[in-house]
């Protein structure tokens, strides 16, 4: 059996047994699995009908961060802005570290896009913007995420118009996900410096966001081969294109946005407020194009998730929780 692979439920260590965290929350159904972890919904038991999430991090997936972590999650406890998604609570027993977090209902990012029916750069600018802004509120706060992609960019509620949020702050110091992440062989979101062990710091996060926007505007990611030392290269030379014809209709302005991003040297890359201030997020020459139809069809094909990766949405798990509270009280009633 792999060291981190997942177990099977059998063999799955009780979750909350010996911890507080039963005494105020009532652990319920799976809302998605990382790597080493797994988020479940959770009601408040002191105010039933308030739910949050609570991620469950194997103690194996934490590499003698200990001592650090109590005081790693009272500096996040303290920190909030609009678009990243709160820390609240934290629980710990022998087996998992149990963070307690906001609850966000509105699906994934790329889950959205594919779904709607029109989508402009402008689109794309405004949610670049709102991630430029919370990443940038954390690295005045001297934190870094590490481990920025898709998957951690998660919509607020379903309305059409929700914001988006950035989940997983400052955690990949406690999961240390980013770098088991790179050894497991997904580096797409990964800087080069990174990939060539020189000492990193919050510049890693803008060449994430640079990456995102990449695949935002196209559906596929900028760097990708089969083979993985092959990839390596490719991203520790910065090596990417805007392919035809995927980028004809593209404007100058959002690829020289990019550009900025995704540049090789960490001391010339766009920091978050420089590319707040660049004309393609703050100024007007993102364009309206409906660029729907190509980029769902490439996240189609280059993003689909296997079966037990898929993420439940919360908002159809409350639903069906409530179906199957009214139906035992309708039952109680007629008894
Ligand atoms: P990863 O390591 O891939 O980021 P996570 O363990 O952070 O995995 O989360 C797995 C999935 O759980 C996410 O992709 C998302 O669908 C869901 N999820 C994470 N945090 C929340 C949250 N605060 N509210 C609702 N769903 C969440
Ligand atoms: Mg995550």
């Amino acid at each position: 059996m792999p060291l981190f692979g997942r177990k099977s439920d059998g063999e799955k260590k009780e979750r909350g047994k010996d911890s507080d965290i039963r005494k105020k929350y009532d652990l319920k159904e799976t809302l998605g699995t990382g790597a080493f972890s797994e988020v479940l919904l959770a009601e408040d038991k002191i105010q039933p009908g308030k739910f949050v999430a609570v991620k469950c991090i194997d103690r194996m997936g934490i590499v003698g961060k200990e001592e650090s972590l109590t005081n790693e999650i009272e500096v996040l406890r303290r920190l909030n802005h609009p678009n990243i998604v709160q820390l609240t609570d934290v629980f710990e027993d022998k087996n998992y570290v149990y963070l307690v977090m906001e609850l966000v209902t509105g699906g994934e990012l790329f889950d959205r896009i594919m779904e709607k029916g029109s989508y402009t750069e402008r689109d794309a600018s405004y949610l670049m913007k709102q991630v430029l802004e919370g990443v940038d509120f954390m690295h005045e706060k001297g934190i870094v995420h590490r481990d920025l992609k898709p998957e951690n960019l998660l919509y607020y509620s379903s309305s059409a118009d929700s914001k988006i949020m950035i989940s997983d702050f400052g955690l990949s110091k406690i999961e240390d996900s980013g770098t088991m992440a790179t050894a497991c062989g997904t580096p797409g979101y990964v800087a080069p410096e990174v990939l060539a062990q020189q000492p990193y710091g919050k510049e890693v996060d803008c060449w994430s966001i640079g990456v995102i926007a990449y695949i935002l505007l196209c559906g596929y990611p900028p760097f990708y081969d089969e083979n993985d030392a092959a990839l390596f290269q490719q991203i520790l030379r910065a090596e990417f294109e805007f392919d035809s014809p995927y980028w004809d209709d593209i404007s100058e302005s959002a690829k020289e946005f990019i550009r900025n991003l995704m540049c090789k040297d960490p001391k010339k890359r766009f920091t978050c407020k420089q590319a707040i201030a660049f004309p393609w997020i703050s100024g007007n020459t993102a364009l309206d194009k409906n660029i729907h139809a190509s980029v769902s069809a490439q996240m189609q094909k280059n993003f689909i998730k296997s079966k037990w990766k898929r993420a439940y949405n919360a908002t159809a798990v409350i639903r069906q929780m409530r179906k199957l509270a009214m139906h035992k009280e309708d039952k109680k009633l007629q008894e």
